[in-house]
C-alpha cells in the first residue's frame, strides 16, 4: 500500500565502495538461468507478502523481479523488509527461471526472477509525489515542479529516448549527405522570424543587448558565403511570443542548409531523412511525397497544411454561376465526407453555425439543393465523387468581399469548415488515425502577408527568401499576388518545417527590404553585415528548419510537446522546478546598468 505521509524511519545506507553491476534491469533472459547478477536500479514496486518479498526493481532498461525468500538470513531478509518505493538499491543474487503460470509476458524479463543473496540500500527517497504508474493521472504542474520524479516514469523515459534516437538518426544521415555540424552563436543581433526577441544585457557595453536567436537563419547564409556548401544543426531556438496552448520560448529545430541548390535537392534530402527518422521510431513511411503549391492547396483544402487523411474539398462556381447562391467572382465550395451517413439535423445546424461564423453562407441541406438545382447537383457529385451516404456540403461567401486576397479568406473559411465536417465523424469513421502518417510538400507560397495592425505588408516567411522569377516586377507592382520560392513540409495537418531559396544577389534583397519598407538606413541598420556578404561571392542557396519537439511528439503519440522536452516551460513560460524566470539581486541590475521602473 502506498505511504500518504512521510514516516520512514531512518535508514542506515550503504556504500556503493567497489560494486559493479553485471546486467541492466531489462537483460536477464531465461537463458540466464542459474547465473549469478547483480543489477541496481530504484524499487518500481514492492510486495511483502510476509515470508517472501517481491520487489519489481526498475532502471533505464527495464524491470526485473526480485524475490527475498525467508531462508536468505534474518539481516538480509530485515534490510529487505526497509525498502520503499523509489529507494535505490543494488541486489546480487541467482537468476532463476520462474515457474509457468507466474511468467509476465509483459516484461521483457518476465520469465526469469532473481533469487536475492544480498542487498545494498545506496539511496532512499521521499514518499514520491506522484505513483510511477504509467496509466496513473498526474496533474500537469505537479509533474513538472518534480519534473526529475516525472522523468523517471516510464513513459517519459520511452519519450527522452525516442527523441535522443531521432537527434542521433539525423545526424547520422545528414553526416552520410555530407552536412558538416557547425555551431553558431547564441548571443547575437535579431533575426528576423516574426516574433519578439529575448534580450541579454551586455555588462560590458551598458545600454546594449544581446538578442538570443529566433533561428541561425543570417548564420547559416553567410556559412554559405564561406562555402561550407551542406550545414546543419540541431539547434535551440528562442522566440518571446504571446504563449499559445502548446508552444515553448525555447524550443529545438533540425536546421539545415545548401549551396547550389535546386528545390528538389533540398526536398529529397528532407524526405530522405525523415524517412529514416521514422523507421527509427518504428513506422513506414512509403512512396514520393506529394507536392502541390500553396495556390492548389487553397483551393483544395482551404488551409495551406493539409491534412492528406481526409478528402480535399472542391470548388463549384463555374456550376452555379448568376444563381445567386452566394457573392459573386469568389469561390462557392463542396465539402465532401466520405461515409457519414445521412446528417442529423442536429449535426447540419452546428456545422450551418459554425460555417456562418465564419462569414460564409452555408446549404447545409444537401437534398433541397438537388431539389433546387438538379443538374448542377448532378456535376458537383460527380466532381466530389460523392455518393448517396456521404456528407456534402456547399458554402460560399455572404458578404462583401475582404481582405487583401478576398478568395483566400473564403477558401480559408471553407478550409475550417473542411476540417470542423470532417472531425465531426472522425471517431466513427477514423479519419484521422493517429497511426497513419501522410507526408506533404507545400510550396510556392505568398512572398508578402499584409498586416492589418501596422497597415503594411510583411515577409511571410521572412525577408530573405526569394521571390518567383517569373514574379519579380510584381515585387512593386502587385505584392498581394507575388510568390516565393517558399516551401513547407506537412505531416497530418500539421506543419513539420519551413524553408526556402534564399536571396543571393544584393540588388534583389535591397529591393525586398524596400518592399517591406525598411528604408535603406534601417535595412543597413539591421542587416548591412548581409548586405555586404552578399557582395563578396554569395553562391545560389536554400534550406530548411524542421521542429523537432513536433516531429518527436507526433511520433511519440504524445498530445503536448510539452511530454518529450526534458525540462519544458508552462504555457506562461514560467519553470516550476527551478522558479525562473526570478528576480535578481539589485547589485546585479546594478552592474547591468539596469534600473527597474
Ligand atoms: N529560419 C527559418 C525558420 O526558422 C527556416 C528556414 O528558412 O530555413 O522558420
Amino acid at each position: 500500500m502506498a505511504e500518504t505521509t512521510d514516516q520512514r524511519q531512518a535508514v542506515a545506507l550503504d556504500f556503493l565502495g567497489d560494486l559493479k553491476r553485471t546486467h541492466d534491469c531489462g537483460a536477464l533472459r531465461s537463458s540466464d538461468a542459474g547465473n549469478r547478477a547483480l543489477v541496481m536500479g530504484w524499487v518500481h514496486r514492492r510486495r511483502d507478502l510476509g515470508g517472501v518479498i517481491f520487489i519489481h526493481l526498475r532502471d533505464r532498461e527495464g524491470v526485473t523481479q526480485v524475490v527475498f525468500h525467508e531462508d536468505v538470513g534474518p539481516q538480509v531478509h530485515a534490510r529487505a523488509e526497509m525498502l520503499r518505493s523509489e529507494y535505490v538499491v543494488a541486489i546480487e543474487g541467482t537468476v532463476e527461471k520462474r515457474s509457468p503460470e507466474t511468467i509476465n509476458p509483459n516484461i521483457s524479463t518476465g520469465e526469469v526472477e532473481i533469487v536475492a543473496e544480498k542487498v545494498w540500500i545506496l539511496n532512499e527517497s521521499r514518499v514520491p509525489p506522484f505513483p510511477m504508474d504509467e496509466f496513473a493521472e498526474i496533474a500537469e504542474d505537479v509533474r513538472l515542479k518534480y519534473r526529475y520524479v516525472d522523468l523517471r516514469r516510464p513513459q517519459m523515459q520511452k519519450n527522452i529516448i525516442l527523441r535522443s534516437k531521432v537527434s542521433f538518426a539525423v545526424r547520422e544521415f545528414l553526416y552520410s549527405q555530407g552536412f558538416l555540424e557547425i555551431e553558431t552563436p547564441f548571443m547575437t543581433k535579431s533575426t528576423p522570424e516574426g516574433a519578439r526577441d529575448f534580450l541579454v544585457p551586455s555588462r560590458l557595453s551598458p545600454g546594449s543587448f544581446y538578442a538570443l536567436p529566433q533561428s541561425p537563419q543570417i548564420f547559416k547564409q553567410l556559412l554559405m558565403v564561406s562555402g561550407y556548401e551542406k550545414y546543419f544543426q540541431i539547434v535551440r531556438c528562442f522566440r518571446d511570443e504571446d504563449l499559445r496552448a502548446d508552444r515553448q520560448p525555447e524550443f529545438t529545430q533540425i536546421d539545415l542548409e545548401m549551396s547550389f541548390p535546386q528545390k528538389d535537392t533540398i526536398f529529397d534530402v528532407v524526405e530522405g531523412m525523415v524517412k529514416r527518422v521514422f523507421e527509427v521510431a518504428g513506422f513506414q513511411v512509403e512512396g514520393a511525397v506529394p507536392r502541390m503549391t500553396y495556390g492548389q492547396a487553397m483551393r483544395s483544402y482551404g488551409i495551406d497544411k493539409p491534412d492528406m487523411r481526409i478528402p480535399p474539398f472542391h470548388c463549384v462556381e463555374d456550376l452555379f454561376e448568376g444563381q445567386g447562391l452566394a457573392t459573386e467572382g469568389l469561390p462557392l465550395v463542396a465539402i465532401h465526407i466520405p461515409n457519414t451517413g445521412a446528417p442529423t439535423r442536429r449535426e447540419r445546424d452546428e456545422i450551418k453555425a459554425f460555417g456562418q461564423e465564419r462569414g460564409l453562407r452555408v446549404f447545409d441541406d444537401a437534398k433541397r439543393l438537388e431539389r433546387d438545382f438538379p443538374a448542377q447537383m448532378e456535376k458537383v457529385r460527380e466532381r466530389c465523387g460523392a455518393g448517396e451516404n456521404d456528407l456534402l456540403i456547399v458554402a460560399g461567401w455572404a458578404g462583401e468581399k475582404k481582405g487583401q486576397r478576398p478568395e483566400e479568406t473564403v477558401l480559408l473559411a471553407c478550409g475550417q469548415l473542411r476540417l470542423y465536417c470532417a472531425q465531426k465523424y472522425a471517431d466513427k469513421h477514423k479519419l484521422l488515425d493517429p497511426k497513419v502518417f501522410k507526408l506533404l510538400w507545400v510550396d510556392n507560397f505568398p512572398m508578402f502577408e499584409w498586416d492589418e495592425e501596422e497597415g503594411r505588408w510583411m515577409a511571410a516567411h521572412h525577408p530573405f527568401t526569394s521571390v518567383l522569377d517569373e514574379d519579380l516586377d510584381k515585387l512593386t507592382e502587385d505584392p498581394a499576388r507575388c510568390r516565393a520560392k517558399s516551401y513547407d513540409i506537412v505531416l497530418n495537418g500539421v506543419e513539420l518545417g519551413s524553408g526556402s531559396i534564399r536571396i543571393h544577389r544584393r540588388d534583389v534583397q535591397a529591393k525586398v527590404f524596400s518592399s517591406l519598407g525598411l528604408s535603406d538606413e534601417e535595412a543597413r541598420m539591421k542587416f548591412g553585415f548581409l548586405l555586404d556578404a552578399l557582395e563578396y561571392g554569395a553562391p545560389p542557396h536554400g534550406g530548411i528548419a524542421l521542429g523537432l519537439d513536433r516531429l518527436v511528439m507526433i511520433l511519440a503519440g504524445e498530445k503536448s510537446i510539452r511530454d518529450v522536452i526534458p525540462f519544458p516551460k508552462t504555457a506562461r513560460g514560467t519553470d516550476l522546478m527551478c522558479e525562473a524566470p526570478s528576480t535578481v539581486p539589485d547589485r546585479a541590475l546594478r552592474d547591468l546598468g539596469i534600473r527597474l521602473r
